[in-house]
């Protein structure tokens, strides 16, 4: 498994072939060219070894190689079984007196001990091959030996199907790196990271901007961090999305922009959430809605691991008010059916008195979702669960779509396959408003989704009279239920996009002026998306969670547990900054664990 996997991500996703890709651009007398090859990668170049130990099959044999790796296991001190991320391969020690000093190595270095060995490649005895291994036609004889490093006892064994907790594996990462499983994730991350930036760059033109971390607080949004400068009273704030950016990269006349864009917001601890996190950002002057999203069917279409089936485009589309009805949801897992339907009609005359009540409320509905065989599926007890389920999330609106989840949960513990995981289910949903009410405040409006996005065309008139009906150009991308990416057409006129900041949203439009400023020189009508990369990896490899392809991720109350942070700072070093520590009571600290959803990072 091990080396199939790796050796496969190892060759290239691609049947690697030999294309050079050139992008004329020119401007005025300049022009520049930039080229880009793509072929097998050398997997030793620069290094102390010929070969990793993964990739020696029986056409080596007879070759000289020296090798370097990490000892995974050692049998009855004659045989070596050294591992690089490429994969396995078996050593043989010598036995014979002239080569005692390299026995002595071999044999003493504890387990994962990083090791440098010189050898023949030689072919296995008839009968000791051994076919579940990539190179188990052949060992190496070895010849010279050298202890690069030698391994303390380690926290846990580095062997995928051992148990750890994962507060364990995040204290010591760099270990947990080391498993088949992290080395797959991480490795297909830079790989369809590198063919995203290959369609972008070399064959669509888009230019990679790297835009700042360090900028301002700005309204609307995710809750930002903020980060002390040594002016009084005057803070950075780290950016949710290079989302003004990138609008202002459209004025400066760059057109086609892209990046691999870090993203911060202080949400608090969600169990798949990080609050730092990773974006595949994208802008386009003079596109519509059909070319973002034909951009995006094509950008995924070419990145994606041929292992994992082919994506079928044009992605289908569903109104949001479709979605919501039908699912209960903005992202439904289309896999399956079990829509919501509104029987309400049924039971117009009906006696049943809770039935009855229900229907006389204002906006008063009867939903159903139907379970085909049921009846055969479900237990007794699972439909209490579901009753259960029902009342402690009544008065949710979404809760039809939290019920039909619910019930696939339930039919797939009796062994129903809804969800198919090798099925990627990729779907558009658009047609949203352009403001939702706040939930903490009804009567007033927020962005569904931010403060730039436009008015849908012949919706605009509403904004001045009826702005809670306008749709809006936005649209969201889903995958298997997850919302994997999402964007706009922007308003490129000053004018109304002032009214949308200071009249219907009540934002404070001075904390924008450079925005607004930048839209009266001659902005171009653009739009763009963002994908979530750490979700869409995480739906790619089927990982458990996002935490899972990403390096160092925090854990989910946001900390860093090898690193510790966040970590206090002396006072004395606060006061460049002009700040100081108000430490909470006992009371507020106590509150605030308490209110907490996942106290134990364990
Ligand atoms: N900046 C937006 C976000 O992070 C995406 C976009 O509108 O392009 O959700």
């Amino acid at each position: 498994m091990f080396s199939c996997w790796l050796s496969q991500l190892c060759r290239g996703l691609s049947t690697p072939t030999r294309r050079t890709t050139q992008l004329i651009w020119s401007s005025a007398s300049r022009s520049l060219v930039l080229s880009s090859q793509r072929r097998i990668p050398e997997l030793s170049s620069f290094v102390a070894r010929t070969n990793t130990c993964g990739e020696l099959r029986s056409s080596h044999l007879g070759q000289e190689v020296t090798l370097c790796g990490w000892i995974q296991f050692r049998r009855q001190n004659i045989f070596l079984v050294l591992r690089d991320f490429h994969g396995l391969v078996q050593v043989v020690i010598p036995q014979d007196e002239p080569a005692a000093s390299v026995k002595k190595i071999l044999c003493e270095a504890p387990m994962e001990s990083v090791v440098q060995v010189s050898g023949t490649v030689i072919s296995r005895p008839p009968g000791q091959k051994n076919p579940k291994m990539p190179t188990g036609e052949i060992e190496i004889k070895v010849k010279t030996a050298k202890l690069l490093n030698s391994c303390k006892k380690l926290p846990f064994e580095i062997k995928d199907f051992m148990k750890k907790t994962e507060a364990l594996r995040l204290q010591y990462r760099y270990l947990d790196l080391r498993s088949v499983q992290m080395q797959y994730n991480l490795r297909l991350r830079s790989q369809m990271v590198m063919k995203m930036r290959e369609y972008l760059c070399n064959l669509h033109g888009f230019v990679d901007v790297e835009t700042p971390t360090l900028f301002k607080r700005t309204p609307g949004g995710a809750k930002e961090f903020v980060i002390p400068s040594r002016e009084p009273g005057k803070f950075y704030s780290l950016p949710q999305s290079p989302q003004q950016f990138k609008q202002l990269l459209m004025v400066g006349g760059l057109d086609r922009y892209f990046q691999v864009a870090r993203c911060y917001r202080d949400e608090g601890s969600r169990p798949d959430r990080q609050p730092e996190f990773t974006q595949i950002d994208i802008e386009m002057s003079f596109v519509d809605q059909t070319g973002v999203q034909s951009l995006i069917e094509g950008l995924l279409q070419y990145s994606w691991p041929s292992d994992k089936g082919p994506v079928v485009v044009p992605f289908p589309s569903m109104p949001f008010a479709e979605a919501l009805a039908s699912y209960g949801t903005d992202k439904p897992d289309t896999r399956f059916g079990m829509k919501i339907v509104d029987i309400s009609d049924m039971f117009r005359n009906t006696e049943v008195g809770f039935l009855q009540d229900a229907l006389s409320k204002p906006q008063g509905t009867v939903k159903a979702i139907c379970i085909r065989k049921g009846a055969k599926y479900l237990k007794r007890k699972d439909i209490e669960s579901i009753r259960k389920f029902a009342a402690d999330h009544f008065n949710e609106c979404s809760l039809m779509g939290k019920l039909r989840l619910e019930c696939a949960d339930l039919l797939e513990a009796r062994g129903v396959v809804l969800r198919d995981p090798a099925l990627f289910s990729f779907l558009w949903v658009v047609d949203f408003p352009l403001f939702l009410p706040k939930e903490e405040n009804p009567q007033e409006l927020e962005s569904a989704h931010h403060p730039f996005t436009a008015p849908h065309p012949s919706d605009i008139h509403l904004l001045y009279t009826e702005p809670h009906k306008v749709r809006s150009q936005h649209y969201d991308l889903v995958l298997n239920g997850n919302e994997i990416g999402g964007g706009s057409i922007r308003i490129h006129n000053s004018e109304l996009q002032h009214y949308v900041l200071a009249t219907v949203l009540k934002e404070d439009v001075k904390l924008l002026s450079h925005l607004l400023q930048a839209l009266d020189y001659g902005a171009p009508p653009h739009g763009g998306i963002a994908l979530g990369l750490d979700r869409l990896m995480c739906l790619v490899t089927g990982a458990p969670s996002i935490r899972d392809v990403i390096a160092f991720p925090k854990s989910f109350r946001g900390h860093d547990l090898m690193s510790n942070a966040p970590d206090s700072i002396p006072p004395e070093e606060l006061k460049p900054y002009h700040i100081q520590v108000s430490w909470p009571t006992d009371a507020e600290t106590e509150k605030s664990s308490s209110n907490h959803p996942c106290r134990s990072e364990s």
